[in-house]
């Protein structure tokens, strides 16, 4: 699987989704767009298509991986949805929302999907090119994101051509993404809730409905894979930097100019969709430093600091 040549790029139509539809059946990996990042996908229900993932990614296999569905209906076969959910799911699916919930047993998906946990990590998502593929199964896709272990998230198919070209059978190209950023994990607890990774869907959206998070510092054992190094781009980041040094790729935004920026008017879902486009050129930039400049904390901008923390650590 995966194997020696590189991947063959599928159109987004019907003929491009029965093949990735086809490969992905017969237990294949294909890199599949959704409104967030790429993804590595392949069917959740099948030891060595999962088994594939993990390798294909150098994934360590204590981090779990996010199932992703079409219907309702699915969701509820692989956990438990209380209130709670289901109105998180009437608001925010399909979108850029992973709910963390009690599994059902017994357990819809491999083993190695939840990584042994007690809970399963749900998404359905969006984009409409993944939402036709995911309509032509009755099991869910996982998919991480579709890059080597800990570098640069995908925002569009040549990022996944780049670091998993040879590993990967197909890449479905749906575009560049429009969020750019990962879903946010929410975790229902029985207590209450807690997000485990910012994303589109921020605090205040979660909040709105079921009322304040729960007041906890870390989550080290439920979410293994928040670990601290993550988006590298194998080069020094320096955050909230007024301007670039001289060895310096500068990302800009707002008022803050760079060789490339995020947003010049300084909106912030456009400083998220081109955040992995930006860190990409600046890995291959001919500069051994990265500068980035300030990003505000509030919304969209909790989750894009996130993602920056992790890439200068
Ligand atoms: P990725 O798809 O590569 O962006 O990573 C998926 C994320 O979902 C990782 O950070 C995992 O730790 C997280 N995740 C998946 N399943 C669970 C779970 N059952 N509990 C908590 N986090 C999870
Ligand atoms: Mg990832």
């Amino acid at each position: 699987m995966g194997g020696k040549h590189t991947a063959d790029i599928l159109p987004p139509d019907a003929g491009g989704i029965a093949q990735a539809a086809e490969l992905l059946r017969a237990g294949r990996l294909v890199a599949v767009p959704t409104e967030t990042v790429y993804g590595l996908a392949a069917r959740a229900d099948r030891v060595e298509a999962v088994a594939a993932i993990y390798r294909a990614k150098g994934r360590p296999d204590f981090n779990p991986l996010i199932s992703h569905l079409a219907q309702i209906e699915q969701a509820e076969a692989l956990a438990m949805l209380d209130e709670r959910a289901m109105r998180l799911a009437d608001a925010f699916w399909p979108g850029p929302m992973t709910l963390v919930l009690p599994v059902r047993e017994p357990l819809g998906v491999v083993p190695a999907v939840t990584a042994g946990l007690p809970t399963i990590a749900l998404r359905m998502p969006s984009h409409p090119v993944m939402r036709a593929l995911l309509q032509q199964f009755d099991f869910p896709l996982a998919a991480p994101s579709a890059n080597r272990s800990g570098f640069i998230s995908p925002s569009r198919p040549e990022h996944v051509l780049q670091s998993l070209g040879n590993r990967v059978d197909a890449i479905l190209d749906g575009g560049p993404c429009v969020q750019g950023v990962e879903s946010t994990i929410i975790a229902l607890r029985p207590d209450g809730w807690q997000i485990l990774r910012p994303g589109p869907i921020t605090q205040e959206d979660v909040s709105a409905l079921l009322g304040p998070p729960l007041q906890v510092e870390t989550d080290t054992i439920e979410a293994p894979g928040q670990m601290t190094s993550h988006y590298a781009p194998g080069k020094p980041v320096r955050l909230h930097a007024e301007q670039a040094r001289s060895d310096e790729f500068m990302i800009g935004f707002g008022l803050v100019a760079g060789d490339v920026t995020l947003s010049e008017t300084g909106d912030l879902a456009e400083a998220a969709a081109r955040l992995y486009q930006c860190l990409h050129e600046g890995a291959a930039a001919s500069q051994p430093v990265i500068a980035v400049a300030p990003i505000p904390q509030h919304g969209l901008g909790a989750a894009i600091n996130d993602r920056l923390r992790r890439a200068a650590a």
